[in-house]
């Protein structure tokens, strides 16, 4: 049961209507805080409305980055549970193409073992009786608790429980500044790109959510976030050349990962690192490069006709000089408590991380929140069936 959002003693105000931003706002509306978010545009209309649509079983990482791999397969059974009707329950597959691929076979199932992803290994044959199309070269492949989501009803049922819960939920409402005194963050200056007017939303804390624009929002409290925007193209094709999840079975690279979306198939991704998240173009020979090599994984994808190209950007977490491609930084996610860090009360930031691990993040967040105010109230997300999307937009 929650309390009416007047009667609530705390208000946090959440900068960004991403996934992250949608299930902070939830987390913290069921441990009786009054909540209100502001987004600049739509909701999800930054990175997460943007991504392939792919609920990760973590596989991708276990080799190179155990610590995200184990969010991803952890996350990924909540989000089942919590979210029924949302995933295509197909599945994935890693599969070897060359030798050099099979030389990372062993250590690819042992490292899914280790954090605890389930790997049904297979033979070509098995391989190829689940996914014709393959490429009939194949070694073998590997079978993997990935899903395909939709990027936008997935963070959407987020928002419309919070909503449910008395959230106020505001889009298209921007934040130009915080309010910050003796090193105090008391609100935030909005303007409301719909009625044109510019006000103030004080709050007893104010929750930075905004992904790859973290290091400009903190900027506005003098705080320094270290994120490295690193965009990556994705292609939509015509056509469902596969019904499960198909990745190359190696360490991560471009365009290996083909994931089926209603009659489309989405190839991605390129990996880069910019300055400013608005640099986001697509690359024309990035677009060839998710040709070929989505077409060492299904040789249709060489004929398969265009439908969209576009790019997001990650929210890494890493200093300029960490990295060239995006590659080198981990996926995982961090929270920062700017009184501890930088010695600024009443502002929080949450950032890097996946749209898997949105609820995850959000639990680590709001805790955090509820230990500045002195709240004491358990998590309930874990257990909480969401509301369905589309009731974030009724009236
Ligand atoms: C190419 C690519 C592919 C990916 N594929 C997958 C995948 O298949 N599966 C997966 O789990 N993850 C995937 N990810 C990762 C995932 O998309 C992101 O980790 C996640 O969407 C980040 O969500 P967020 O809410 O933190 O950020 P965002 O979704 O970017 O939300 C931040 C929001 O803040 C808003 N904002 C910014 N400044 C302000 C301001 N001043 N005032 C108000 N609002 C503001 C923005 O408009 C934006 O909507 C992919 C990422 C990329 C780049």
């Amino acid at each position: 049961m929650t309390s009416a959002p007047g009667t609530r003693p705390f208000h946090v105000l959440i900068v960004g209507g991403g996934g992250t931003g949608g299930a902070l706002a939830h987390d913290l509306t069921l441990r009786g805080l009054h909540v209100t978010l502001v987004e600049r545009g739509e909701f999800t209309s930054g990175t997460t409305g943007r991504h392939h649509g792919l609920l990760h079983s973590g596989a991708r990482y276990a080799v190179g980055d155990a610590e995200s791999a184990i969010e991803c397969i952890e996350e990924n059974t909540i989000l089942r549970r919590i979210c029924p009707g949302t995933f295509e329950e197909n599945g994935g597959l890693f599969v070897a193409i060359t030798d050099e691929d099979m030389e990372y076979y062993d250590e690819f199932v042992k490292a899914c073992a280790d954090c605890g992803i389930p790997a049904q290994e297979l033979t070509r044959e098995q391989a190829l009786a689940f996914e014709p199309n393959l490429n009939p070269s194949l070694k073998a492949a590997v079978r993997v608790p990935d899903a395909t989501m939709d990027a936008m009803r997935m963070p959407l049922r987020f928002f419309a429980t919070a909503k449910r819960n008395g959230a106020d939920l505001r889009n298209y409402v921007e934040v130009l500044d915080l309010v910050v005194n003796n090193r105090v963050v008391s609100g935030a200056v909005v303007r409301d790109h719909v009625t044109g007017k510019v006000a103030e939303i004080s709050a007893d804390v104010v929750v930075n959510a905004t992904g790859p624009w973290s290091e400009k929002v903190a900027a506005m409290a003098g705080v320094d976030v270290p994120i490295r925007p690193s965009p990556g193209v994705m292609l939509a094709l015509r056509g469902r050349l596969c019904n499960m999840v198909v990745n190359r079975m190696h360490r991560s690279g471009d365009g290996d990962i083909i994931v089926p979306q209603r009659a489309l198939s989405i190839i991605g991704t390129s990996s880069w690192t910019v300055d400013d998240p608005e640099e986001l173009d697509v690359p024309e020979d990035h677009v060839q490069r998710m040709y070929e090599e989505g077409a060492k994984l299904i040789p249709d994808v060489a004929r398969a006709e265009l439908r969209s190209a576009w790019s997001a950007a990650r929210p890494l977490i890493g200093s300029r000089g960490d990295a060239d491609t995006g590659r080198e930084l981990s996926r995982t996610f961090k929270t920062y408590d700017h009184a501890e860090t930088d010695g600024v009360e009443g502002f929080v930031t949450i950032t890097g991380g996946k749209a898997t691990t949105l609820r995850g993040m959000a639990e680590l967040c709001a805790d955090i929140v509820c230990r500045k105010l002195g709240v004491e109230a358990e998590c309930r997300t874990r257990e909480t069936e969401l509301a369905p999307h589309s009731e974030a937009y009724a009236a």
